[in-house]
């Protein structure tokens, strides 16, 4: 049986995700900060932790964006194998609700038309970037992810070889968490996609940002991996701010995909603390 679903809900529901995500980090993640700030031991990562509490707090009390760099749209839609879309075409409705959310949410406009020659700012946030794939049933999925280039422009991705193996993994996330230093404003969650192709690779990394924290890979070769990462990432004294301490790192997300017989993509997105995303069925 198929089901109906008019494109005019989706840019709704883009828009009012957007909007949630850049206001309001969710109780869970502010438990997490205040838990983080109980184990630290230095006044200034204290510190750095409770300036970020009060922030998160604030911009969802007062409906303000927690941070100024409110992003570029990423938004990855599921659809339902037996859904048929009507009305106007599904890109132009995501990025309508894009427009409307950064218009109306007061949400700073990031993007520029051009990434190397002009860079005049589109004045509205458009294009999202897009992923769209494919699901069972009749439902829609969509998550957005307002993404911070201070982060963005910190992850990486190499192609390894597959006899760089596990602890080839491991040392390229440890370097690009090394190399980003302070840069991505930690604590940070590291997305790590393994497998697949070169893009691939990156879109894993990507997707694994919008996990919640806390939730582990069900597979437990790949949730050891997730665990033994974080700890050791914890372990070089970055810090809240990366003015040293505990808490470098909220959470490590390792997603994979089957890759070619003579490779191993690995791609590292880090978020920054304004760990933003939202999603919804329709
Ligand atoms: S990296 Fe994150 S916290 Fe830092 S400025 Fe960008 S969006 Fe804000």
């Amino acid at each position: 049986m198929i089901r109906k679903i008019d494109t005019s809900e989706i840019k709704k529901n883009v828009k009012n995700l957007f909007i949630k995500a850049s206001y309001d980090i969710g109780d869970d993640m502010i438990e997490l900060l205040k838990s983080s700030r109980e184990k630290e031991e230095s006044e200034t990562a204290k510190y750095v932790l409770d300036q970020i509490i009060d922030n998160d707090m604030i911009a969802k009390e007062e409906s303000i964006p927690m941070c100024q760099d409110t992003g570029m749209a990423v938004v990855f839609m599921e659809i339902g194998k037996d859904v048929f879309l009507e009305g106007e075409f599904v890109e132009d409705a995501i990025n309508q609700g894009v427009r409307e959310a950064y218009d109306e949410g007061f949400l700073r406009k990031s993007v520029v038309n051009d990434p190397v020659f002009n860079r005049v700012n589109t004045r509205d946030n458009t294009p999202a970037v897009i992923h769209t794939s494919y699901i069972e049933g009749d439902k829609v999925r969509i998550t957005v992810a307002p993404k911070g280039f201070g982060s963005e422009n910190m992850s990486r991705i190499k192609m390894l070889k597959p006899a760089d193996g596990v602890e080839g993994v491991k040392d390229f996330v440890m370097e690009t968490v090394k190399i980003a230093g302070p840069n991505p404003c930690p604590p940070i969650v590291v997305g790590v996609g393994i497998g697949g192709t070169f893009e691939k690779a990156a879109i894993l990394s990507k997707k694994a940002l919008t996990r919640e924290l806390g939730e582990k890979s069900p597979n437990e070769l790949y949730s050891s991996l997730e665990e033994e990462l974080f700890g050791k990432i914890n372990e070089l004294n970055i810090g809240p701010a990366g003015l040293k301490g505990k808490t470098t790192c909220l959470g490590v997300h390792v997603n994979y995909f089957p890759t070619h017989i003579a490779g191993m993509p690995v791609a590292v997105n880090i978020c920054c603390h304004a760990y933003r995303h939202a999603s919804v069925e329709i």
